[in-house]
């Protein structure tokens, strides 16, 4: 394996920051420094050492990815492209994505080959907070709000929605908005949605119910048509990634999320 991919899967930085490292001489193997990021090293016999310390790669991976629209979250699919066929073939073997996004959301979803790990952010007592922007059709009022906030009937039976939190960037009629968002290809698949008066914002929800966010604004009239998760915990979705590109957690996120 290539030591920048080793240091990078063994969470000591993203592929980008390990490079660095090896080029700056704070990595040795087998106590030589080496200065070549794509050095092959083997990782059975080889020690590999940063500043010093042993390097712990214990065959765990974790990734951060920027979902686009258009593929599902799952390993295989007969029809249609899944988020494994973004990454690299040699790689993902053993990945699977932690919870899922709808094939028309985009942004941050974690893979990885821990089962704790996908538990500790998927199990419903954990709460972990999952924040999204949304884009709709229709208009939201103070009630509104409050019943986003305190809990809502989605459908299921008679329960309602734990708290959630909601803040709206805006408010406008759907020309103004077209144009400030660029978004319009959301806009024209939906065009069956069409309504005069449109709202953006962000809603954090920390349950995971299928279509929840796109269910509780419709429970108050709003029809979402471009949803985006942007943080899990306390991570955000890096703004160096692009639609369909992903990199290593580091291990500083790995442990805030666990
Ligand atoms: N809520 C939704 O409605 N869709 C998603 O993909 C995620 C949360």
């Amino acid at each position: 394996m290539r030591l920048d991919k080793y240091l990078a899967e063994a969470s000591i930085g993203t592929r980008k920051i390990v490079r660095m490292y090896v080029k700056d001489g704070k990595v040795t193997v087998n106590d030589q420094v080496v200065l070549e990021p794509a050095t092959d090293i083997n990782e059975e016999k080889d020690m590999i050492k940063y500043l010093g310390d042993k390097v712990v790669h214990d065959g765990k991976i974790y990734y951060m990815f920027h979902k686009p629209a258009g593929c599902v979250t799952a390993r295989k699919d007969e029809n249609k492209k899944t988020v494994l066929d973004y990454f690299d073939k040699v790689n993902c073997n053993s990945l699977f994505p932690v919870g899922r996004l709808d094939m028309d959301t985009e942004g941050l979803l974690f893979l990885t080959n821990d089962g704790e790990f996908s538990h500790q952010l998927m199990h419903p007592d954990k709460h972990v907070d999952k924040t999204y922007f949304f884009w709709a059709f229709g208009s939201l009022s103070e009630g509104d709000k409050i019943k986003l906030e305190t809990g809502i009937n989605i459908g299921n039976d008679e329960s309602i929605t734990k708290p959630a939190k909601i803040e709206v960037d805006k408010q406008g009629m759907y020309e103004e908005l077209k144009e400030q968002m660029d978004i319009g290809e959301c806009i024209k698949k939906k065009k069956n949605l069409y309504h005069q008066s449109v709202v953006s914002g962000y809603l954090t929800i920390s349950e995971g119910q299928k279509h929840q966010v796109k269910r509780m604004l419709k429970a108050v009239g709003c029809y979402v048509v471009y949803l985006k998760r942007i943080s899990i915990g306390s991570v955000s979705l890096d703004p160096s990634l692009k639609l369909g590109e992903y990199r290593e957690l580091i291990i500083e996120e790995v442990q805030r999320l666990l």
